[in-house]
């Protein structure tokens, strides 16, 4: 008798009880142990918990509300209406969202559909006549179609809000308020966002019922990435941006810029250089955006110009460096930014350069992330001015602070890992408890 060895094929998710169905699409995701954010998130989740995860893209977490969510689809009975409401700030992630989703369930029958503005919302129409199980969606056309009676949300068990703090930034609060009054009362909460500014913690505190909230670490930017900041005149940025580029690490860039005229610009003026480039903006069409992403992420362009709108939420890997040729707006978009690299563990190379006007930016930031940045002097872009900028005093790496009870404070990293290296400070701001 010939014996057959059987491969054994368990993996770390084994252990939450997930249906067999779900298993095999995580197998076939290629995941084989659970990310600690989903170590953390998936036993709440299944088990109806509230959920606030306080971690950026990158880390696992849409598996880490997806797996819940699928579970619950599958164990229920489907009605007229959709049973999963996913709300993300951007289209791109939307799609990516979308993407996981389907990579995971692809062993079972849930149906699923993706719905964003800047495309025909007829089609959306027609697919939501198919009663999908889970919709997953940017808050403006959602409403839209709320308001046009094409989409009931009455059904709806689990709410799912992705990247909160950036919803609230490109000024969706008061659409996801008019979202949330027509779904029903009694429903699952997960709230996820790299940031709590205090606008997402009033609405965490409106929306979540005895949370587990789950800390990763990294609200602030990833040990994997080695950051700094390059002082240069306005006037000599093209040409650090050029010696940037041709160093021999540098396999593929994202340049983010502060508006959608110098993002165009600059992709233009780098494609002209012989540089394969692309832009990312959004006075872009959709099928424009489209092709840059998937351009770039099939290497048929090295470089990625973009605005903030590819900052959040853009999972491609392989991206060595991140520069920041104009500052963001905000101390937190420094994290989603520089996040764009060094993802899945990989090390990436974030520079961001600062010319005298970006002094009140530098001391934001850095009070924001509780530790000084590197400053590097490249030859021939010293500028006088920058000698003097030296990292703000509150900005010196404190203690880490013994964790709370009911939290859960996770950090990924392996010890010694960090480059840019840090004690985890204590940001100065209060953060919602589990109770
Ligand atoms: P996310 O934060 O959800 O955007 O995930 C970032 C990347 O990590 C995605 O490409 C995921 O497919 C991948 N990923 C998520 N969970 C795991 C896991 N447990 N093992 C390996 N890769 C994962």
């Amino acid at each position: 008798m010939i014996s057959v060895s059987k491969k054994d094929t368990r993996t770390g998710f084994d252990k939450f009880g997930l249906k067999e169905a779900l298993l095999r699409g995580v197998r076939g995701a290629g995941f084989e142990n659970p990310r600690p954010i989903q170590a953390e998130t998936i036993p709440a989740g299944l088990k109806g918990r509230d959920v606030l995860g306080l971690a950026q893209t990158g880390t696992g977490k849409t598996a880490a509300f997806a797996l819940p969510l699928l579970q619950r689809i599958l164990e229920g009975r489907g009605g007229k209406g959709p049973r999963a409401l996913v709300l993300a700030p951007t289209r791109e992630l939307a799609t990516q969202i979308s993407e996981e989703i389907r990579t995971l369930s692809r062993f079972t029958p849930v149906r699923m559909i993706t719905i964003y503005g800047g495309v025909s919302i007829h089609n959306q129409i027609g697919a939501l006549r198919a009663r999908p199980d889970i919709v997953v969606g940017c808050p403006g056309r959602v409403l839209d179609l709320l308001q046009q009676r094409k989409l009931r949300l009455d059904e709806v068990e689990t709410l799912v809000l992705d990247e909160a703090d950036h919803m609230f930034d490109m000024g969706f609060l008061p659409d996801i308020r008019k979202i949330l009054s027509a779904l029903p009362r009694n429903r699952q909460n997960l709230l996820f966002s790299a940031t709590m500014p205090k606008e997402i913690r009033r609405l965490a505190d409106d929306l979540l019922s005895d949370p587990q909230v789950v800390e990763l670490a990294d609200a602030m930017p990833a040990s994997t990435i080695d950051h700094a900041l390059f002082p240069v005149a306005e006037g000599r940025k093209r040409d650090l941006l050029e010696h940037l580029l041709r160093q021999k690490d540098c396999d593929s860039a994202i340049v983010f810029t502060r508006t959608k005229h110098r993002a165009r610009r600059l992709a233009e003026q780098l494609e002209k250089a012989g540089h394969r480039a692309v832009g990312l903006q959004g006075n872009m069409s959709q099928g424009q955006r489209d092709r840059a992403m998937k351009g770039f992420r099939a290497r048929r362009f090295d470089i990625l110009v973009a605005t903030d709108i590819a900052a959040r939420g853009i999972d491609v890997s392989g991206v060595s460096h991140v520069i920041n040729y104009d500052v963001p707006n905000t101390p937190e978009a420094y994290t989603h930014r520089i996040g764009r690299t060094g993802r899945s563990e990989c090390e990436g190379i974030a520079c961001t350069f600062v010319t005298s006007a970006d002094t009140g930016w530098v001391r934001a930031t850095e009070r924001m992330i509780g530790a000084p940045i590197q400053r590097r002097k490249v030859e021939g872009f010293e500028t006088e001015k920058f000698l003097k900028l030296e990292p703000a005093q509150s900005a010196r790496p404190r203690p880490r602070p013994r964790p709370r009870p009911g939290a859960s404070a996770t950090d990924p990293r392996p010890e010694g890992q960090a480059r840019n290296r840090r004690s985890r400070p204590s940001r100065g701001r209060s953060r919602k408890r589990a109770a």
